[in-house]
């Protein structure tokens, strides 16, 4: 759109903007948008990066430095299973050191109660409880077998 004089002047969005804009718009997350917007927010000022990503089949956290979350966004049918790969990655982030000692399976697991005790901040996604434990449920016997 053109500036017109009565508009403010161009500004460039902020990273933290254009993620948020890039995962609402993607993942057709418009109706879950402050959601997002809140806990992207909330990533960044805690000293993670997170992206979207689209050459993978699935989301991944890797530590750094600098910590990164990449979620996958091919092929989502599912929106709101978006929020739950947020919090999931997130939730590895916030595991700390426990994150890189233990089997794979108790680091996962960690990773979906940090996720969960995120979610619970949200009254919108506390009311999708039951659809965030199902996921978590089918990716904990994904990675036990592998
Ligand atoms: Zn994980």
């Amino acid at each position: 759109m053109l500036n017109r004089c009565c508009e403010k002047p161009f500004e460039p969005m902020d990273k933290e903007t254009r993620t948020i804009n890039e995962f609402i718009q993607k993942g057709n997350l418009s109706e879950l948008s402050s959601e997002v917007d809140s806990i992207i927010r909330k990533i960044f000022s805690n000293g993670c990066t997170i992206c979207c990503h689209y050459i993978s089949d699935k989301s991944s956290y890797n530590s750094g430095p600098p910590p990164i979350i990449r979620i996958e966004m091919n092929d989502r049918n599912v929106p709101v299973q978006i929020i739950w790969d947020i919090l999931h990655e997130y939730g590895h982030f916030l595991s700390g050191e426990q994150e890189k000692k233990g089997p794979k399976i108790n680091r996962e697991l960690l990773a979906w109660q940090y996720a969960k005790k995120e979610l619970e901040n949200y009254p919108k996604l506390r009311q999708m409880i039951l659809e965030f434990e199902a996921y978590a449920e089918f990716c904990l016997r994904t990675y036990s077998h592998p």
